[in-house]
């Protein structure tokens, strides 16, 4: 996370007021993948990195947005929002505000900055930061009071509806709601969750394939329609499988047939994906890091194989941590085709496993790869005074 007494500083020489200041982080999905849709469970945990936003009340019914991760600054009119998005960084921090409109928060003139160490556009979700982030801030000046829950809602329904991309609620809900040194297992159906502890001496790793192959999002909607198809032909026999989360490996020993071969695959990954990820949430609270190893090893194989949203540069990178000391297990996370793996490593022999990989990536692919060592971190969050108070800021008159 950047210093925020610094940050509050920036804030200050720019427009002049005194902040509030939020932090929201990014985060990294340790198993469960493409089953949020299905509505399944994933087991996503938040991350070192985070994105700040500073707000101030202001007279004049402008909204100034600032990012400083840009240098840019937009300025908008609170009574008159956005409505649609404009292909702009803006449309995250708008989205969330035209979102809070849109259920009735009133929406005074502010100004806000917006500062992140998410990196955009690796997997690690610097957009739900930067949506959770500013939506704390927003509802912080009007005093509404919102769940972490309904923060997390909110915020999906600006990524979906309003900037227009088509995502689960993971992101956002991990974001909000994640804790410190814990993973959390959410249900997708209904948004309950249960904390699993992450051991303390087990660093998350997270080594970015500096890759992406899929072309403007064109796999995850043919993965999406796949996986659709799966459930349909199993709800023809059994009307109450709703989603591919209420059904079993003997539909699809029963009904496989029915599928074609992709659908059968994409059907098979979803459900034993939803399997394993309780199974891991379950071997993590006993502390049984040998079996949550072995689940993501069969979760990575079950991505790359049955849902085949690997890439080369992926499986590599799984293959090449493999036999280097410290390795517990890793596996592809995110949406696929490209991104980043999560390694869990013990913590003392981190340093030197991110180095050996990233050597060995280098060596294979010919590509010299991001390797961060992060930790599970917490959830969004309003920073103390403290911990914003740097030295004296001078103010500008
Ligand atoms: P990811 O969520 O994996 O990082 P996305 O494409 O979903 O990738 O979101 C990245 C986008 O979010 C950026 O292109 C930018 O528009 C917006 N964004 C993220 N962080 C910031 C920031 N600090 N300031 C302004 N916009 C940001
Ligand atoms: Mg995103």
């Amino acid at each position: 996370m950047h210093d925020p007494a610094e940050f509050r500083a920036l804030h200050l020489d720019r427009f002049l007021a005194e902040p509030d200041i939020f932090a929201a982080p990014g985060r990294v999905n340790l198993i469960g993948e493409h089953t949020d849709y299905a509505e399944g469970f994933v087991m996503p945990a938040a991350i070192d990195f985070a994105t700040l936003a500073a707000i101030s009340p202001r007279g004049d019914g402008k909204i100034v947005v600032y990012s400083e991760n840009y240098g840019k600054e937009r300025v908008f009119d609170a009574v008159n929002l956005p409505v649609e998005a404009s292909l702009h960084w803006s449309d995250y921090p708008m989205g969330v505000v035209a979102m809070l409109a849109r259920d009735g928060c009133e929406i005074p003139g502010f100004s806000l900055s917006l500062w992140g160490d998410v990196p955009l556009g690796s997997g690690l979700s610097s957009s739900a930061a930067v949506e959770v982030a500013t939506a704390l801030a927003v509802v912080s000046l009007n005093g509404a009071r919102y769940t972490g829950a309904q923060i997390a809602r909110l915020c999906q329904r600006a990524e979906n509806e309003f900037v227009g991309a088509n995502s689960g609620i993971m992101d956002q809900f991990i974001s909000a709601n994640g804790a410190e040194d814990h993973a959390l297992l959410l249900d997708c159906r209904d948004l309950s969750y249960r904390l699993v502890p992450l051991p303390a001496n087990v660093a998350l790793v997270i080594a970015n394939t500096m890759v992406k192959h899929a072309v403007a999002g064109g796999e995850y909607s043919c993965r999406r329609a796949e996986v659709e198809e799966a459930c349909a032909v199993i709800a023809r026999h059994r009307p109450e499988v709703k989603f591919l989360r209420d059904a079993t490996v003997d539909d699809l020993a029963n009904w496989g047939s029915e599928m074609t071969a992709n659908a059968l695959k994409r059907g098979r990954h979803v459900i034993t994906e939803n399997l394993r990820t309780v199974a891991a949430a379950d071997a993590l609270e006993r502390g049984d890091m040998a079996e949550v190893g072995r689940l993501m090893a069969e979760a990575h194989w079950s991505y790359s194989h049955d849902f085949e949203a690997s890439c080369v540069e992926a499986d590599a990178m799984v293959e090449l941590a493999q036999d280097l000391p410290g390795l517990l297990g890793a596996r592809l996370t995110g949406g696929g085709f490209g991104g980043c793996t999560v390694n869990l490593v013990e913590r003392s022999k981190a340093p030197a496993f991110a180095e050996a990989l990233a050597g060995r990536y280098e060596g294979r692919i010919g590509i010299h790869p991001q390797i961060h060592i992060c930790h599970a971190s917490g959830g969004a969050h309003r920073l103390e005074a403290a911990a914003v108070a740097g030295g004296p800021v001078e103010k500008k008159t």
